[in-house]
């Protein structure tokens, strides 16, 4: 069965799977055939995903000859630390990310999202005496 892609919140959740598979899989990349099979997607839904992560910056489209076929390797451009540290990142789903800037109206640096994020995965450390 097949996700559809009816609103943007739907969409940034998929493109953060799509990102998060793509780096998951690393510097040998993932057929974007396989990627969709993994998550459900259809090719068309699929390759709107890898498009607006490619116009990101975040990862790479290879055209390649697979089969017969014409189709994509995706390769992560971008490594994150850990993955664990951007499976809750508010900005993933985020539905002013396109408009937010450091210099922009909307900016990460007076974002209350991002701070309650990092907030919340603070450790305290219990103060020495
Ligand atoms: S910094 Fe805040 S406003 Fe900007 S994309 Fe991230 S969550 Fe959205």
């Amino acid at each position: 069965m097949s996700t559809k892609i009816k609103d943007d919140k739907v969409l940034l959740d998929l493109t953060s799977r799509v990102y998060k598979v793509v780096v998951e899989h690393g510097k040998k990349g993932v057929l974007q055939s396989e990627l969709w099979k993994e998550l459900s997607l259809t090719s068309r839904d699929g390759s709107r995903i890898a498009i607006r992560l490619e116009k990101r910056g975040m990862i790479k489209r290879d055209r390649m000859l697979q089969e017969g076929r014409w189709t994509y390797k995706l390769t992560p451009l971008r490594f994150p630390v850990q993955i664990k540290s951007i499976e809750e990142a508010p900005c993933m789903t985020c539905p002013d990310e396109e408009r937010c800037s450091p210099a922009g109206v909307v900016t990460p640096l007076e974002c209350i999202l991002v701070e309650s994020w990092v907030q919340s995965d603070r450790i305290d450390i219990p103060a020495k005496r």
